[in-house]
């Protein structure tokens, strides 16, 4: 059973346990433990009292641990990988590639001394001058999905315990071992004592801690009706919080669009990490007479790509993570042909064997009308849709209950400023298919996709681990 981090005491109460499965085999490697509301409270009184000496620590100490930190990340990068691809499924270099988008963040926090900087105004008034200072909020909640077990977590923890707050992460029940491997390295950095707790479990032990008295601060990331649930809860019971939901994400191919250029980012983007990634282009819309060309270069390519385990060379498409998920997307797929869709390529008959693989799936037609044109699937199934004109394209995507990331292709600026800016989407890429923001950045999802107002990543991170306090003196 792996353990729970309880004030820098790595325990293992009996408790209840699910299995953690290596998706490629479902081999059975781990068990994980439900940490219990009591659980819960051991790891928030754990966080509380190290807030007390833990936000009086100067800046410069906060910050020097944190490049500890990054300088041990940066020597485990092939090992932390290599545990994303065992339990989560994606290719290694997929998940070399995660690793360093959650590095990216640490370097962010690397910078605190700037970061962390407020403002002032000396001689507002005759004698007056006006400072604005940054104080940590207290204890701070992360809970993250299981589709980036490193990367998520490296969004929260590092930049919150940087602003001086201690925190407890729960990590996916279905990918805690990257989170567990991150909360090693960081003790072993120096951190002190409490400063990184972790719980595992579901909904008892979520629930119980984005209720918790103690906890100040809430970041959560994942499914849409679990985000809104926390979002309500959490803010019911006073807290800040950021809470990232789920996605369904447009991919527009202009006539103008470099066919060359746009094939392999749509590709990346729709089957990259299977399909389980938030900012996955999940439905292409072929604007005017890109249709036939998009279409067949789409599907000759699609059907080229290798599936199988993630640690083995030339793979392209891990597998999925769990059987009963792998059910689910082979549901979305049939319900897709029923309800009228073409399936030039079809990825239900690629079965091996007990790993939980999907092959690359086009559905070529789909409507917002059909499920699968409005509803997140998170598997390596491609919509296409049509339309007529780049606003009946826009107009489409703006239809989603969605808004995390749209793209376009295109050789027009002026297609290109017309879509940026009327396009419902937190995330734009135009000439690039997967529009992550780096890491010093904020990730900024629209309606469905997220709730709050301060978002993950780059200063929007420091906003919302810190508040303000405003001196007026007079002297
Ligand atoms: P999930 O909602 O099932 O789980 C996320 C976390 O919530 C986990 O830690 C889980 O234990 C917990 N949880 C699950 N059900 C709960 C409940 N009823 N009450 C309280 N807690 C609960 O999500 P997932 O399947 O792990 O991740 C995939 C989803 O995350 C997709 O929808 C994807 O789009 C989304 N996601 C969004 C972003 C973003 O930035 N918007 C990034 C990554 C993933």
């Amino acid at each position: 059973m792996i353990p729970v981090l309880i004030g820098s005491k790595w325990e293992r109460p009996p408790r209840e346990t699910l299995p953690v499965f290596n998706p490629a085999t479902a081999e059975e490697i781990e068990r994980v433990p439900l940490s219990t509301a009591a659980d819960v409270n051991c790891a928030v009184t754990a966080a509380a009292v190290a807030f007390e000496d833990w936000s009086r620590t100067t800046v410069m100490d906060r910050q020097r641990l944190m490049f500890a930190y990054k300088a041990l990340l940066e020597q485990h990068v092939d090992e932390l990988a290599a545990i994303i691809t065992r339990h989560h499924g994606k290719t290694l270099s997929e998940a070399r590639g995660e690793v360093r988008r959650g590095i990216e963040v640490v370097d962010f926090a690397c910078a605190a001394t700037t970061i962390l900087q407020g403002r002032t105004l000396r001689e507002v008034g005759a004698g007056v001058d006006q400072d604005c200072y940054r104080y940590p909020v207290g204890v701070v909640a992360g809970i993250t999905p299981f589709n980036f077990p490193v990367m998520i977590p490296l969004w929260m923890f590092p930049l919150a315990v940087v602003c001086g707050n201690t925190f407890v992460l729960k990590p996916s029940e279905r990918t805690p071992l990257g989170a567990v491997r991150l909360a090693e390295l960081f003790v072993q950095a120096g951190f002190p004592d409490g400063v990184l707790n972790v719980v595992h479990g579901t909904t008892e032990c979520v629930n119980a801690l984005i209720t918790h008295s103690r906890v100040a601060a809430v970041s959560f990331v994942g499914s849409e009706a679990v985000a809104a649930h926390v979002y309500r809860e959490a803010a019911r019971t006073g807290k800040r919080v950021q809470s990232a939901g789920g996605a369904k994400n447009h991919i527009f191919v202009m006539p103008d669009a470099d066919i060359a250029t746009a094939i392999p980012s749509i590709l990346n983007s729709a089957f990259g990490n299977a399909g389980e990634r938030c900012l996955a282009g999940s439905v292409a819309v072929a604007v005017g007479s890109s249709a036939k060309p998009l279409l067949a270069a789409l599907t000759e390519s699609a059907e080229k790509l290798v599936v199988g385990p993630g640690d083995r060379d030339g793979v392209d498409i891990g597998p999925l993570i769990r059987d009963e998920h792998r059910t689910r997307v082979l549901e979305h797929i049939a319900r897709g042909v029923a309800d009228g869709a073409r399936i030039p390529v079809d990825g239900r008959g690629y079965v091996q064997q007990p790993g939980y693989f999907v092959g690359p799936t086009v559905l070529d037609g789909v409507t917002h009308d059909m499920a699968a044109g409005r509803d997140e699937i998170f598997g390596p199934v491609l919509s296409i849709a049509y339309a007529n004109s780049l606003d009946e394209a826009i107009a489409l995507a703006n239809r989603s209950a969605y808004g995390n990331m749209s793209a376009i292709f295109t050789s027009s600026g002026a297609s290109a400023r017309r879509f940026r800016d009327t396009v419902q989407a937190g995330m734009v890429g135009i000439n690039v298919g997967t529009a992550q923001p780096f890491g010093f950045y904020p990730f900024s999802g629209w309606k469905g996709s997220f709730y709050g107002d301060l978002h993950m990543q780059g200063q929007d991170a420091v906003e919302f681990y810190t508040r303000k306090k405003m001196v007026i003196s007079r002297w």
